[in-house]
């Protein structure tokens, strides 16, 4: 609360108090015939005043020291979610960093071994490289929606374009896992927005159902207008979640199997820039299980 609202606040309560005081020394007094307090009227509006000050200086100095409480609350859980965030995100980058080391110094210490273990070295050294990558650009994607949404340029967007292109550079991973993406997308659709963050979200999406729903299951994506806003539906019909973790999947490096999500290239970030990104249109967005099994994604994003 602003020290301007407060300050309203005590001057109403003030204004109630005397009010009342006034009313029922004037009913008393009409009542009896009589004057409860033997002195002029202006004895009593000073008295009241003075009163009334002193509750207003009260309420002032406990409405500020609430104030205070609440904010040193509020600083207390934001430090607490940082220091786990960075806790965290420290925790993801030991695992590659370390076998990054490890296979450098086991081939610095070993340099007569053969040819076919050293280029599994590497291989392993680049796919542990290209994870830590993933990591810092999901990272500095999310740094950047949380400390400069100024830089986000917002912009006309085609979001259909946008699904379209992802679906081709997604078709060879879909069919090799027998996997269908039907898009019933209308053509056309164009939302105010920032079109790397737009594309963000549909690919961490399609991304995640082409991962984690299972082989020769099918993803549907559809839209209808929502008033000034477009409704969005990303949906497989594969394994889904239990539905105690549906609220929690867009938390930051929240995974239900950790080791299957490393396996697959994930770095736990994905639906948190999914939603942060979302937030940012002016929309939101929640998980619910799709009718029949496997997972629906529904978001709103503002035209
Ligand atoms: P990750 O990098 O692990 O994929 P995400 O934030 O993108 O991180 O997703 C969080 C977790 O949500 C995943 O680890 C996975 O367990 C679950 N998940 C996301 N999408 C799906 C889906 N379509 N079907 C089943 N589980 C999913």
């Amino acid at each position: 609360m602003s020290e301007g609202h407060k300050m309203f606040i005590s001057v109403m309560v003030i204004f109630a108090i005397y009010a009342t005081f006034f009313i029922l020394f004037d009913d008393y007094d009409r009542k009896h015939n009589f004057t409860l307090i033997e002195s002029s009227d202006w004895r009593l509006v000073l008295f009241s005043l003075l009163v009334m000050t002193g509750l207003g200086v009260l309420l002032l100095r406990y409405t500020r020291r609430m104030d205070h409480r609440i904010n040193r609350d509020q600083a207390d859980k934001e430090n607490q979610v940082r220091r786990q965030l960075t806790q965290n995100i420290a925790h993801e980058l030991k695992t590659p960093v370390a076998s990054i080391l490890g296979y450098a110094e086991t081939m610095l210490e070993h340099p007569d071994i053969d040819k076919e273990t050293r280029v599994q070295f590497l291989e392993r050294t680049r796919s542990q490289a290209q994870r830590l990558t993933s990591l810092l650009q999901d990272i500095s994607t999310l740094n950047r929606m949380d400390y400069a949404t100024d830089m986000i340029q917002m912009e006309p967007t085609d979001v259909s374009r946008i699904v379209a292109d992802i679906i081709q550079e997604t078709s060879l991973r879909a069919a090799q896992r027998h996997m269908s993406i039907h898009n019933y997308l209308p053509v056309n659709i164009i939302v105010n927005g920032s079109k790397s963050l737009i594309y963000s979200i549909f690919s961490n999406l399609i991304d995640n159902a082409l991962k984690y729903a299972g082989e020769e299951t099918a993803i549907e994506i559809k839209a209808q207008e929502k008033g000034d806003k477009w409704l969005f539906t990303v949906s497989d019909n594969g394994t889904g979640i239990a539905r105690e973790h549906l609220s929690r999947i867009f938390e930051r490096f929240y995974r239900i199997d950790k080791g299957r999500s490393r396996a697959l290239g994930g770095t736990g970030l994905g639906l948190a820039i999914v939603k942060n990104a979302v937030l940012l249109h002016g929309g939101d967005i929640k998980a619910v299980p799709t009718p029949g099994g496997g997972l629906t994604f529904e978001f709103t994003l503002k035209r």
